[in-house]
C-alpha cells in the first residue's frame, strides 16, 4: 500500500488525484491532505475518503473543522503543510499547490526522505538549482505530474541520457492560439478561461493563454531532464494528443500519446514503473481523429516564451523574478485590474529592473519572490 500526502487536494489536480486513489483503493491510500480556502470542497472530499491528517491555510477554518470532526488531526498554515508532508507514515507527497507556496513543503518533504510527485512546476522553475541536488542527496524519486513532462519521462524509459538530441515540448497554444497580437489587446477573462482541451485551475489556464505556462514548462524540463535550453523546443500541437517527445541522436523520435486526461500522469507517478488500468479513461482512436497539426510558436505574438528562455538561460535569480511577477500579474488580470497583454509587459519590466544574483538561497528566493510581486503591484498602483 502506497501512502500518499496530497497538497492542494481541493484543486483541479488534487480532486483528480482523489479519483485515481479511489479507483485503486487496494494500492493507494491518502493519509494526509491539504486545502487552501475551499473548505466546502474539502468537506465533500472528506465524505468520500477517510483521512486522519488535514491541513488548511487559515486558523479559523482549522478551528471550525476541529469543532465538527473531533477525531481528525487538523493543521494550519505553512507549518501545517510541512508537518503533514513529513509525517512518518507518508511515502510520497503529491504537490498540487499552485505557485511559489509549493516550494518550502517540497524541500522539507525531500529532506524527510519522501518521494515527490510534482505538479507544482513553480517549485522547479524558481529553485531547480536547490531541488535537484537535494533529490540526489536524499536519494528520493522526483516524478513529474505535468502531462508533457510525464510524456518525456515515459519516452526516456530505458534510454541513455547521452543519446538524447532534443526534447520537443508540445503546447496546445491555449485559448488564444488563433488570435493576432492586435486581437489579444482586448480579450476578456471569460475568453481566457475557456481552454480548448483541458479543464484546469484558473492560474494555469491564464498561463496557458499567455504561454507563460509553456515557458515555465521549458524551465521545468531543463531541471527534470538535465537538458540545455538550446535542446528544448516548443511545438504547437492544437489537438493535445502527443503529450511531448524526445529526439535521439540516431534521429529516432519517441513520443507518448493519449487522449487528454490528467489522471494518467497522476496515476503513472504513483505506479511507475508499472502501469495500471485508468478507470474511466478514454482510449485513443487515431482513426477517429484523422489528422494532427503542428506548427512553430510565434515568439513575437507570445512574448512570454521568449522571456522564459531568457530567464532560464540567465538562471540564478531571474526565473524567480519571472515567476513571482507572473503570479502577481496573472492574479491582477483575474481580478480585472489589468489587461491581458499587461501580464507579459509587467513581467518583462520586473526582469529588467531586477538586480540579478547567482545561486540564490531559499531565504533569498523568498525575498526576490516578494520583491517581484511588490514591483508589479507598485507599477499598477495597487500597493
Ligand atoms: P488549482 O487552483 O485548481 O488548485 C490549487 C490547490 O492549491 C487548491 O487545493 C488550493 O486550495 C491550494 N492552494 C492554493 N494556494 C495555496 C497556498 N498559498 N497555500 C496552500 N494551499 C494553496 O490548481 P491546479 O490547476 O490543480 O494546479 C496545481 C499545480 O499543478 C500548479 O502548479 C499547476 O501549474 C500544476 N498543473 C496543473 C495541471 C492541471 O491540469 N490543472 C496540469 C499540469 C500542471
Ligand atoms: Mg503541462
Amino acid at each position: 500500500m502506497k501512502k500518499i500526502c496530497v497538497l492542494g487536494v481541493t484543486g483541479s489536480i488534487g480532486t483528480q488525484t482523489v479519483d485515481v486513489v479511489k479507483n485503486h483503493g487496494d494500492e493507494f491510500e491518502i493519509v494526509a491532505m491539504s486545502a487552501g480556502h475551499n473548505i466546502q470542497v474539502l468537506e465533500d472530499i472528506m465524505t468520500q475518503i477517510t483521512v486522519q491528517h488535514i491541513c488548511v491555510q487559515d486558523k479559523h477554518d482549522k478551528l471550525y473543522l476541529e469543532g465538527k470532526y473531533p477525531h481528525i488531526h487538523f493543521y494550519d498554515g505553512v507549518d501545517g503543510l510541512i508537518q503533514i508532508a513529513t509525517l512518518k507514515d507518508v511515502d510520497i507527497v503529491l504537490n498540487a499547490i499552485v505557485g511559489f507556496a509549493g516550494l518550502l513543503p517540497t524541500m522539507k518533504a525531500i529532506q524527510a526522505h519522501k518521494d515527490i510527485a510534482l505538479a507544482n512546476k513553480e517549485t522547479l522553475v524558481v529553485a531547480g538549482h536547490l531541488i535537484i541536488p537535494l533529490i540526489k542527496e536524499y536519494h528520493v524519486n522526483l516524478l513529474p505530474v505535468d502531462s508533457e513532462h510525464s510524456a518525456i519521462f515515459q519516452s526516456l524509459n530505458g534510454e541513455h541520457h547521452q543519446d538524447i538530441s532534443k526534447i520537443i515540448l508540445t503546447a496546445s497554444g491555449g485559448s488564444f492560439r488563433d488570435k493576432t497580437r492586435a486581437e489579444l489587446e482586448n480579450v476578456t477573462i471569460e475568453q481566457a478561461l475557456k481552454h480548448p482541451n483541458w479543464s484546469m485551475g484558473a492560474k494555469i489556464t491564464i498561463d496557458s493563454a499567455t504561454l507563460f505556462n509553456k515557458g515555465l514548462e521549458v524551465m521545468e524540463a531543463k531541471w527534470l531532464f538535465g537538458v540545455d535550453y538550446d535542446n528544448i523546443e516548443v511545438l504547437i500541437h492544437p489537438e493535445s494528443i502527443i503529450h511531448s517527445m524526445v529526439e535521439y541522436q540516431d534521429t529516432s523520435v519517441i513520443a507518448q500519446l493519449g487522449t487528454p486526461d490528467m489522471r494518467l500522469p497522476i496515476q503513472y507517478a504513483f505506479t511507475y514503473p508499472r502501469r495500471f488500468p485508468l478507470i474511466g479513461g478514454k482510449k485513443l482512436s487515431l482513426s477517429e481523429i484523422g489528422t494532427l497539426h503542428f506548427y512553430k510558436p510565434d515568439f513575437e505574438r507570445f512574448k512570454a516564451l521568449e522571456l522564459a528562455y531568457k530567464a532560464g538561460r540567465l538562471g540564478g535569480s531571474m526565473p524567480c523574478v519571472l515567476n513571482g511577477a507572473n503570479e502577481q500579474a496573472n492574479s491582477l488580470f483575474l481580478n480585472q485590474k489589468i489587461k491581458f497583454l499587461d501580464i507579459e509587459r509587467l513581467v518583462e519590466e520586473a526582469m529588467n529592473a531586477h538586480e540579478w544574483i547567482d545561486n540564490p538561497s531559499l531565504e533569498q528566493l523568498i525575498e526576490i519572490d516578494e520583491w517581484a510581486r511588490q514591483y508589479v503591484l507598485n507599477r499598477v498602483g495597487e500597493d
